[in-house]
Parts: C-alpha cells; sequence; structure tokens
C-alpha cells in the first residue's frame, strides 16, 4: 500500500504536461511525470519517494510513436520495453530490453522511465549512446533535439517540469552489426553484474556499459584504446579497464575485482566479435 495520497492527472499534450508540472509544482505538490509507474510505485510503497500530483504521459500521442521517419526511427518516451522488443526495430535496443526485469514487467517499464529512473543500471541507455541518438525535451519554451549524450552525464539532466518526449536515432545504426551481453550474479532475471552494448561503426566499435560503475557510461578513451589497432588484444583491454571513468563497483552481486574479471572476459568477446 502506498502510505499517501496523491492526484492523478493524464494530459493529452506535452505543452498541457509541462504547464500542469508548473501549476503543481507552484502549489507545492511536488508532482512526478508517470511512465510505467514501476519505480514510483514500488519506491512510494518504501515512502522513498513522495509526492502529491503525477502526470501520467501515457495520454500524449507523440509519447506513445515507434516509426521510421525521414531516415530515423523516434521512439516516445512512454512505449514500454515489450513493445520495443516486438517490435524490433533497432535490434541491439530490442535484445538489451529483453534483459531488463522479467516479461510482466517489461510490459509496464517505458523507455523514458527506464532512462529517467533512479536505479543506478538504466540499461536501456547503452545502445542509445552508442547509436549518437537525440532526445527530444518537452520544456517550457517549447521542445528541444538534443544529443543524448550532451545531456546525459551519469543521469538525464533536466531542468524544472521538462521531461523526455521522444528519442531519435539514425536509420544508419539500425542495421550495424552489435553486441549485447548481460553477465548476472546467478539467475537470468536480476540487474546486472555488467551489461555491455557495443555497436560496430565505420570499423570502430562504439561501447557503453552498466553496472561497472554506479551509473551508466559511454567513454570516448576506452573506445579509442579498444580501437587502437597496433595494439594487441590484451594490451587494448588492459588500458580500456585501466581508464574506466570512475570507481569499479563492489557490492553483495560482485566485488570490484571480480568485476574488472568479468570485464576483461567480456571485452574479449568483443574483440573477438567485432574487431574481425
Ligand atoms: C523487479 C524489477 C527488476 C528490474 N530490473 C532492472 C534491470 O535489471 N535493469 C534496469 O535497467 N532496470 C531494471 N528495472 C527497471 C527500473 O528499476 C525502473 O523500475 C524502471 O526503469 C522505471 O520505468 P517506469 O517506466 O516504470 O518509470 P516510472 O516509475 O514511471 O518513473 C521513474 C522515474 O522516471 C521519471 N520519468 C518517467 N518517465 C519520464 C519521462 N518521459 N521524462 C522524464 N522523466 C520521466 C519519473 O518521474 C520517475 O522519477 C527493474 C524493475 C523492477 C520492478
Amino acid at each position: 500500500m502506498i502510505p499517501f495520497n496523491f492526484e492523478y492527472y493524464k494530459p493529452e499534450t506535452v505543452d498541457e504536461a509541462v504547464k500542469l508540472y508548473i501549476e503543481l509544482n507552484t502549489k507545492g505538490k511536488k508532482p512526478l511525470y508517470y511512465g510505467g509507474g514501476t519505480e514510483i510505485i514500488s519506491m512510494a510503497r518504501a515512502y522513498n519517494v513522495y509526492t502529491e500530483a503525477v502526470i501520467d504521459i501515457k495520454g500524449i500521442p507523440e509519447c506513445n510513436v515507434q516509426e521510421l521517419r525521414d531516415n530515423k526511427l523516434v521512439i516516445g518516451s512512454a512505449v514500454t520495453l515489450t513493445q520495443i522488443a516486438e517490435a524490433n526495430l533497432f535490434p541491439v535496443l530490442g535484445l538489451t530490453v529483453q534483459r531488463i526485469a522479467d516479461h510482466t514487467i517489461q510490459d509496464k517499464i517505458t523507455l523514458g522511465g527506464n532512462i529517467a529512473g533512479t536505479i543506478i543500471y538504466r540499461e536501456a541507455v547503452l545502445p542509445l549512446l552508442i547509436s549518437n541518438s537525440e532526445v527530444i525535451i518537452g520544456s517550457l519554451n517549447g521542445r528541444k533535439q538534443v544529443l543524448l549524450s550532451d545531456v546525459f552525464d551519469g543521469r538525464i539532466k533536466l531542468e524544472e517540469g521538462e521531461f523526455i518526449v521522444n528519442v531519435i536515432i539514425d536509420n544508419r545504426f539500425l542495421s550495424l552489426p552489435y553486441l549485447h551481453v548481460k553477465r548476472t550474479k546467478s539467475d537470468k532475471i536480476d540487474y546486472p553484474l555488467i551489461t555491455l552494448a557495443a555497436l560496430k561503426d565505420n570499423n570502430r566499435i562504439n561501447i557503453a556499459f552498466s553496472g561497472v560503475c554506479s551509473y551508466p557510461f559511454r567513454s570516448s578513451l576506452i573506445e579509442d584504446y579498444l580501437n587502437d589497432k597496433s595494439l594487441p588484444a590484451n594490451e587494448k583491454i588492459n588500458n580500456a579497464i585501466n581508464n574506466i571513468p570512475d570507481s569499479i563497483l563492489s557490492d553483495l552481486a560482485g566485488s570490484d575485482s571480480f568485476r574488472k574479471f568479468m570485464l576483461q572476459r567480456m571485452l574479449t568477446e568483443v574483440l573477438d566479435k567485432l574487431e574481425g
């Protein structure tokens, strides 16, 4: 049971949603945009989140599209992981979302909720980072279209009242060779020990990680080491691992040294499969 009451709104346009947010925020209601609600509800039950109003974005048609338009794949932020996997228009994203939670929950979790959620893994972000995706953000001044990597620094940086409307991926990335590897502590369905997603683009490997640090990331330095044709595989991998941008996670799922060991094996697989 959720130990507090909150109001529920379901706007039909982006502008209406943003205005509603500002209005509710001014009234001190601590509004939250609501996608699948899986995180909001589970955290509210434990009183780890408090709100007096949620704004469900599933009533906004733009947030529900999943289509190829002008050589781009456009996916609305309210599209569920199940819908993404079933459409499978971007295979590395399709594979990634099929390994997040289980089938029942994938039917609820939305792309926007996974990108903006507070969980450290946010695995759906990985294919978007390696394909130089853009996001359309709804704000008080209308919509803005920006590179995800420009607004994603460990987590998505949104101004007060802003929310993710769409994600846009250039067609050219949809058919590139790819690899998705998720390793968990024991069960197939679990939070990742490490997940990586990689694409081979113009003879270079683009790669992003979840579970290595306390946020998902793509690093140009790591990519430069992995793509350095002058080095043998083991040196590329050691250089990459020595340049992880933050401290490596160490928790009940696995120590930092175990994660390093796992990463070494996973990167070997990446080079074996994508380098040739
Ligand atoms: C049992 C279980 C296992 C899971 N395992 C994994 C896993 O292994 N890997 C993984 O990555 N995830 C996993 N998840 C998913 C993750 O924990 C979140 O529950 C999920 O990503 C939230 O998505 P949602 O659509 O339900 O978001 P919501 O609960 O609706 O919202 C989450 C947050 O995002 C904000 N938000 C939602 N939509 C938008 C938007 N369009 N724009 C801006 N802000 C928005 C909300 O205000 C809220 O702060 C798991 C979840 C469960 C329940």
